[in-house]
């Protein structure tokens, strides 16, 4: 989509500190991270929200992508936090699918 950040780190358009990506998905630094480790895993193909998504085969490998970064950034073991925002109550700003991956620290519950 044209307009939309996401796309446009996903395509190069813009600069984005890039941890992994595949054919799929897009994992890139958080520009305001909230934790030692803030990445973003990002579908290429634009995905307005976790709603917005058919069927399980996204959502399945796009957890299996979140694994893979946690592992690379060497979080996997003590653990992580993982958070999808929905749309606007659940703090959703940008209107394309976004998976966090927060850690490098231990994180309080509940959130705000
Ligand atoms: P949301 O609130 O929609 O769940 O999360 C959006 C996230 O995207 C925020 O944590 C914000 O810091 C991050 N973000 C927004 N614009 C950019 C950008 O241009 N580049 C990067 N790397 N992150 C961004
Ligand atoms: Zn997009």
């Amino acid at each position: 989509m044209q307009s939309c950040v996401f796309c446009k780190i996903a395509s190069g358009e813009i600069p984005a500190n890039i941890i992994w990506q595949d054919d799929i998905f897009v994992a890139f630094s958080d520009l305001s991270p909230q934790a030692p480790v803030h990445v973003l895993i990002v579908p290429r193909k634009h995905t307005v929200s976790l709603m917005d998504c058919d069927g399980p085969e996204l959502l399945g490998s796009a957890l299996v992508a979140v694994q893979k970064v946690a592992v690379l950034l060497g979080v996997a073991s003590d653990g992580f936090r993982t958070v999808i925002n929905c749309r606007d109550n659940g703090g959703q700003t940008v209107p394309h699918l976004h998976f966090h991956l927060l850690g490098g620290r231990f994180m309080q519950w509940p959130p705000g």
